[in-house]
């Protein structure tokens, strides 16, 4: 099965909703000149909430390519949840991802793996398809338990889910070591992590929920590492950080990919 690649930008909590036009105007702009191919390779945002509307705005007016999605969600569908935004909300933005399980979401908010599933569920509810993060700390990999770590977040979330909803699952293999670090994992690591998650899941769904599923590497992904990274067999994309402010940069990753 051929899997489309996407390339994923996380803006994180950066760009208002000027910023956030600004940057989709250029990076269209930059992907038309270079002739790039929609069809070749999927390109996602995920700016803040604020941006959010804004962003699809400008996507309908002008009829984008790209797509766009959110960093996180409530776990509920309405109510008396001060802050929280949910999954219908986002896909009435027209939103096609939500990321769930960010390890920054996992470290500085109460997210832990009931509350994934619970978001996994919500965004799949809505339609829209969730990019689950997973990973393990510098600490797993020290240990040498880096796989079983990894896979065991992919079994905990995906543990109740159908065949079909697996079958709609992305996966971020994202090690947090390598997040904002300037610390990327070599092609090896990448592969070798996706490839135990794909695994998993085909032996634990099917061969074809497994090969379906597009598996993202994330973690210090820049235009330098993204051709090589992008050649294991198991990569499918990137979910990238700190290089998706820029938009040269980020308009290079999706070219290489
Ligand atoms: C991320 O936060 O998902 C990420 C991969 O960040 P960076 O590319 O900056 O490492």
């Amino acid at each position: 099965m051929v899997r489309t690649p996407l390339v994923a930008g996380n803006w994180k909590m950066n760009f208002d909703h000027l910023e956030a036009t600004y940057f989709l105007q250029k990076l269209v702009w930059l992907l038309r000149d270079a002739k790039f191919d929609y069809g070749r390779c999927e390109v996602a945002l995920f700016p803040a909430f604020t941006a959010l509307r804004s962003i699809e705005v400008l996507v309908e007016a002008d009829n984008l390519h790209i797509r766009y999605g959110a960093q996180t969600v409530s776990v509920t569908s309405q109510g008396a949840f001060t802050g929280d935004v949910s999954a219908d909300m986002l896909a009435q933005l027209g939103c096609s991802y939500v990321i769930v399980g960010h390890s920054e979401r996992r470290k500085y908010h109460p997210e832990d793996d009931a509350n994934i599933v619970d978001q996994v569920r919500a965004v799949l509810a809505a339609g829209m398809q969730p990019i689950l993060c997973v990973g393990e700390s510098y600490e797993e990999r020290r240990q040498g338990i880096e796989l079983e770590f990894a896979v065991g977040q992919v079994k905990d979330v995906t543990r109740d889910l159908s065949q079909e909803d697996v079958s709609k699952l992305i996966v971020a293999y994202e090690p947090v070591w390598a997040i904002g670090t300037g610390m990327v994992a070599t092609p090896q690591v990448a592969q070798e992590a996706s490839k135990a998650i794909r695994s998993y899941v085909a032996d634990t769904f099917g061969t074809e929920a497994a090969q379906a599923m597009r598996i993202l590497y994330g973690g210090s992904v820049t235009s330098k590492n993204a051709k090589e990274l992008i050649g294991q067999q198991d990569v499918d994309g990137f979910l990238v950080g700190g290089a998706a402010l820029e938009v040269d940069e980020f308009s290079k990753i999706a070219r290489l990919t």
